[in-house]
């Protein structure tokens, strides 16, 4: 496990790398939130990235997030859900997350509206719940997430069948690839989408979530407003 003080370095260069790179393409730090994706990490190190300051974090399973609650109890944080989700998790999810970031099909979505629907006045959420659009943009067979073309269309269904939810942005795993241009197209073509929605759709889209420990200036060059940071904040993952 890494120390406190190997977490407190981490941070500390990642948010100057991301300082600078927002600096070099003309924006400021505090456009850009950093998450720190805390899954295969242990609860302790979690803790760790509280203590120096850090206050949005990531997992990717339910049952996960579930396990370190009881040690993580009674920290003030955002957490947010960042892997696929199952239908017959929507429920536990809910509890445990305040945002969803990866909804990708309208079924997901609906699952979501029906619970959230069945008592909204007794929910201990925000209300409309906040959840994000998956977009596979590098369209690699093993990602989930809506094809960029379909996306407006999906978007459109949720607004109109779930309206206890709302969208708050779009999501993308950069590709599998060292290549610096397929990951500027990539991060190029969210963008773009999402500023396409924001025209079309009446209700704020804040948010586009992209950038990784490997890609994430590249990211916030390409107007990135949350970066996912694991490996670069926590170590490699223990699984
Ligand atoms: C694991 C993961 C990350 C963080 O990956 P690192 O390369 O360790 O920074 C970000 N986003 C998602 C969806 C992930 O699953």
């Amino acid at each position: 496990m890494v120390t406190t003080e190997e977490i407190r370095r981490n941070l500390e260069a990642v948010r100057e790398n991301l300082s600078s790179a927002a600096a070099a393409s003309g924006r400021k730090p505090n456009e850009i939130a950093l998450m720190g994706v805390s899954k295969f990490q242990p609860a302790e190190s979690i803790l760790a990235a509280f203590e120096c300051g850090l206050r949005l974090f990531g997992e990717n399973r339910v049952q996960e997030r579930e396990s370190k609650s009881a040690f993580l109890g009674g920290i003030q944080a955002e957490w947010h859900m960042i892997g696929t989700l199952q239908k017959n998790k929507a429920r536990r999810a809910l509890a445990l997350f305040d945002c969803i970031q990866s909804v990708g099909g309208i079924e997901l979505a609906v699952a979501l509206e029906r619970i959230i629907g069945e008592n909204p006045e007794e929910t201990t959420f925000a209300l409309p719940y906040p959840i994000m659009v998956e977009v596979n943009v590098s369209a690699e067979d093993t990602k989930q997430g809506v094809a960029p073309e379909k996306c407006f269309a999906l978007i459109d269904n949720i607004a109109v069948k779930c309206p206890h939810i709302k969208i708050y942005g779009l999501m993308t795993i950069g590709p599998l690839s060292e290549d610096e241009k397929k990951i500027r197209d990539s991060f190029r073509t969210l963008r773009n989408l999402w500023e396409g929605a924001k025209k079309r759709f009446d209700f704020p889209m804040r948010h586009l979530s992209m950038g990784m420990s490997g890609d994430y200036a590249i990211a916030v060059s390409e107007g990135s407003t949350i970066v996912r940071i694991g490996t670069a904040i926590f170590g490699a993952r223990n699984r």
